[in-house]
């Protein structure tokens, strides 16, 4: 069914998706209000420090361009070929975006959704029943800045699209997914992300005794920069634990991806198992093994650690980095008919066909088509990051993807591509 104009859209989270997204809605004449929990691509800036592997190309849309150009003639766009950092993105592209006519008066920061319901219908009434779209989203949020903090007010929406990423609910580190012993009252002290261990965070890190854990790409770009500090400050030290078994005389804790199209990333894979595999890199590396145990001694400022597996027994570490990757944060949607997967947590449509693509990322997977992105909750959508669920393997050339193919359902236009019409124009 199509939202006509005028029609009010949330959009949740003011991430590079949750910008194209008002974006788009914009140019089709629509009301576009942001909400984001704290400021403009905080997510990307969390990493900023960190080299994208998709170059710039890949990741901007005709639209932002146009957008960006029409605003002043100064704005000069990155070269598409070039790799640039999560920084550099955002203060090259996603501010300045924000702060175009088009987004900037919908945009509210310091702004966190809390929770999403209908102003009518209960989760449990009108089951998959259409009508439930006649009435309005009623949208909870919450002040996070400083003078508004915790203040609450309720917006209202015809269309809510929840854009808010992953990267901010992180993974347990424990045996089997769970809260390792003590974790839960240790997690302030332990780093789920990618912190700037060779700038603001060299001094945590610099001559300490730490455990990196997980097998994925941010494992091994903090595995890097760890390496890289160790060679500046000797008495680094860093225990590397995975949960897949192998071979720890030649190792590779990072799976290479067969035929990987993205070159930083390959780069990235092998420097990290070179690393792995030479222990006058300060580097120890454990396959086969897990966390059962923790407990922060904040007057020693460390950990005691008991692991399971292949190197079962007590350790202690100064310092915990725990790359076990992040889920979809579905509380905001609790009182809404969402279909989710049991498995990865994102919406069960999309979860399925990328369950059938084996392949490393979203590049190599097919349009998975605008059906994909239709929950039984009338006009409520997931995009992005968060759309992939548990999945790690969404890049934002996906995401461009599917706000072209909501868009066809929004408006009801099958033919509806912005994206193509704007790239002839400029
Ligand atoms: C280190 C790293 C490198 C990556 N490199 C690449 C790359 O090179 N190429 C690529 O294509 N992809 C890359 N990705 C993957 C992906 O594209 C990014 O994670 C991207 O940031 C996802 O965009 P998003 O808009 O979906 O979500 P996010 O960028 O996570 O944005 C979500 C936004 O929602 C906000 N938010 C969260 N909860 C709420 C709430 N309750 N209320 C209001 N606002 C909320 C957050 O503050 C955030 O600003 C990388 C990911 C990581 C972690």
């Amino acid at each position: 069914m199509a939202i006509d104009c005028p029609a009010r859209i949330a959009v949740l989270g003011a991430g590079p998706i949750g910008l194209e997204t008002a974006l788009y809605a914009r140019y089709l004449g629509y009301d576009v209000d942001i909400y984001e929990r704290v400021r403009v691509a905080e997510n990307v800036l969390r990493w900023g420090h960190v080299r994208m592997f998709s170059p710039f190309g890949q990741n901007r849309s005709a639209l932002g361009i146009a957008a960006l150009k029409a605003q002043g003639a100064a704005w000069e766009p990155p070269a598409d070929d070039v790799l640039l950092t999560g920084r550099e993105f955002s203060k090259r592209y996603l501010i300045p975006l924000s702060q175009s006519d088009l987004l900037a008066d919908g945009l509210h920061e310091n702004t966190e959704v809390v929770a999403i319901g209908r102003d009518g219908p209960l989760k449990q009434e009108l089951v998959g029943d259409e009508s439930r779209g006649d009435s309005s989203f009623r949208i909870l949020l919450r002040g996070t800045d400083p003078l508004g903090h915790g203040r609450q007010r309720i917006a209202a929406a015809d269309v809510v699209i929840d854009a808010t990423g992953t990267y901010g609910n992180h993974n347990w580190l424990g045996h089997g997914g769970i809260p390792a012993i003590g974790e839960l009252a240790a997690q302030e002290h332990i780093e789920y992300g990618l912190s700037d261990i060779l700038g603001a965070a060299r001094d945590h890190y610099a001559s300490r005794n730490i455990l990196l854990i997980g097998a994925g790409h941010s494992a091994a770009t903090n595995l890097v920069a760890l390496a890289e500090l160790a060679g500046q400050a000797p008495d680094t030290w860093i225990t590397w634990v995975t949960r897949r078994d192998s071979d720890e005389k030649t190792p590779q804790p990072l799976e290479p991806i067969p035929g990987e199209r993205l070159a930083e990333r390959e780069r990235l894979t092998r420097k990290a198992n070179r690393l792995a595999a030479d222990d006058r890199n300060h580097i120890t590396f454990f396959s086969g093994t897990t966390v059962d145990a923790l407990t922060w001694h904040a007057d020693l400022e460390r950990f005691s650690i008991r692991l399971l597996g292949r190197h079962a027994g007590e350790l202690e570490f100064d310092r915990i980095i725990a790359n076990v990757g992040f889920r979809p944060d579905n509380r905001l949607y609790g009182e809404l008919q969402i279909d989710e997967c049991y498995a990865n947590g994102g919406p069960r449509k999309l979860a399925i066909a990328l369950a059938a693509e084996n392949g490393p990322d979203s590049l190599d997977q097919p349009s998975c088509g605008p059906e994909m992105l239709v929950n039984p909750e009338p006009n409520f959508y997931i995009l992005g990051a968060k759309s992939f669920g548990r999945d790690s393997r969404f890049l934002l050339s996906k995401g461009l993807e599917q706000i072209r193919e909501l868009f066809t359902i929004i408006g009801d236009r099958a033919d509806l591509n912005l994206y193509a019409t704007m790239a002839g124009l400029y």
